[in-house]
């Protein structure tokens, strides 16, 4: 048999427009003889929506009907794409998580699919129908309704496409491919054609929205190719696969960067063995996630200053968690929740020496200041001002070749 699994992100099927149309793309794969699974995000805006209410209801809603309420959006997106085919003379029928079931592991809201039921959509599939899949979520093990992480679609895709042994996972969505930084921010931005799921994996981490990180991470576990292309216009996209399919000549792939960071100095704490911990000991059991961090050697061993970054939602949060903490003394705390951290980031930068200094220098030239940074194998982040962001990615997107 074979399969293809077809992802609509929310603003493919926006709208009652925007369904009609991608159940015409659904079609065209059922004439070249496919096996159709679709799996769709909520209509776009709707998400977003369920959880403002659910914060109207209450600041600390419970997590189990936290999740109960975010995947409602799905329910109505697959059942109007399958409504839709319906009308148009075709077998479809939607299929919510726990129908299948798909089962998740993990936190409510940040679960991952663990395994997929194969047997009713096969049998649905081979009597010729199109399944039509809720993405973004599945049942625990308690039977409860769970979600995987925003922008969860992606990941519900790819093991969809592993548990059925897909030959094809497509991706569609409101840009054509995977560009050298975001097209929508920086009008000179490349399609990419081919990327590793490496240097995906980081693009995504480090800010790039197109596709979720745990999906690269699932796909480059089991191996799956990604094809990323527009519901909007037609035309080849991005292929996101394995390194060794893939021969460049470039450095640098791509620049990511995020707007909602926000930055945390500790001044003058005071310096003993297990200080770093006891800082970060009420954040991680918060479920805060510090991403940057510096901590200056002390200049009379007895103080430090310490800086990281987390995400702007949880600044507040984290400012009253650092201030109750008893078990370290500091004399100031500086909070700024206007940065930005700007990434780049390819493969290349392993055997190529000398890239460091040439992010470096472009952003003096241009008298952006950096105030963190980080690096890893593949990718060099440095934190930003918010107001020099669009001047950093552009300065860094042309020194890196990136516009050709
Ligand atoms: P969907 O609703 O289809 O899941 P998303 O909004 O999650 O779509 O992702 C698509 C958006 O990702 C684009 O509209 C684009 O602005 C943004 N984006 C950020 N970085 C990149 C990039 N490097 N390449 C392509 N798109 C990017
Ligand atoms: N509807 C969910 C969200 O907005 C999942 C998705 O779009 O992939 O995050
Ligand atoms: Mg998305």
């Amino acid at each position: 048999m074979k399969i293809v699994v077809l992802k609509f992100g929310g603003t493919s099927v926006g709208s009652i427009d925007r369904i009609k149309k991608v159940s015409k793309i659904i079609i065209s794969y059922v004439k070249k003889n496919y096996k159709v699974i679709v799996t769709s995000s909520a209509m776009s805006g709707a998400t977003n929506e369920l959880i403002k209410k659910s914060k109207e209801i209450s600041n600390n809603f419970i997590s189990e009907e936290y999740d109960v309420l975010v995947s409602a959006g799905e329910q109505i997106s697959c059942s109007l794409i399958s409504g839709r085919l319906n009308h148009l003379g075709y077998k479809s029928r939607s299929w919510l998580g726990w129908q299948i079931p798909i089962f998740t592991k993990g936190d409510h809201s940040s679960s991952r699919i663990q395994n997929i039921n194969k047997k009713n959509i096969l049998k649905y599939l081979k009597s010729g129908g199109i399944s039509v899949v809720a993405g973004f979520q599945g049942i625990n093990f308690n039977n409860r309704i769970t979600t995987i992480g925003r922008g969860g679609t992606d990941a519900s895709a790819i093991m969809l496409a592993r548990f059925f042994k897909a030959e094809k996972c497509i991706i569609y969505t409101d840009v054509d491919g995977v560009y050298t930084t975001d097209p929508n921010t920086i009008k000179k931005a490349k399609k990419i054609r081919v990327i590793s799921y490496e240097e995906m994996l980081e693009m995504a981490s480090l800010g790039a929205k197109v596709m979720q990180p745990h999906s690269i991470q699932d796909a480059r576990l089991n191996r799956i190719d990604i094809d990323v292309r527009s519901s909007f216009k037609k035309g080849e996209g991005t292929l996101i696969t394995k390194r060794k399919n893939i021969s460049s000549n470039k450095i640098i792939r791509g620049v990511s960067f995020t707007k909602n960071d926000a930055k945390i100095t500790l001044i003058g704490v005071k310096d003993r063995p297990g200080v770093a911990a006891s800082i970060f000991e009420p954040l991680y059991k918060n479920s805060i996630n510090v991403d940057m961090v510096v901590q200056n050697i002390s200049s009379n061993g007895k103080e430090t200053d310490l800086t990281f970054t987390i995400k702007s939602e949880d600044l507040s949060k984290t400012e009253k968690l650092v201030k109750k903490n008893k078990k370290i003394k500091l004399r100031r705390i500086i909070v700024d929740s206007r940065v930005s951290k700007v990434s780049i980031i390819g493969v290349g930068m392993i055997t190529t020496p000398g890239v460091t200094y040439r992010m470096f220098n472009a952003l003096a030239k241009k008298n952006i200041n950096i105030i963190v940074i980080s690096t890893s194998e593949i990718k060099i982040s440095v934190l930003i001002n918010r107001k020099d962001l669009k001047k950093a990615v552009s300065v860094l997107h042309k020194e890196f070749n990136l516009e050709n």
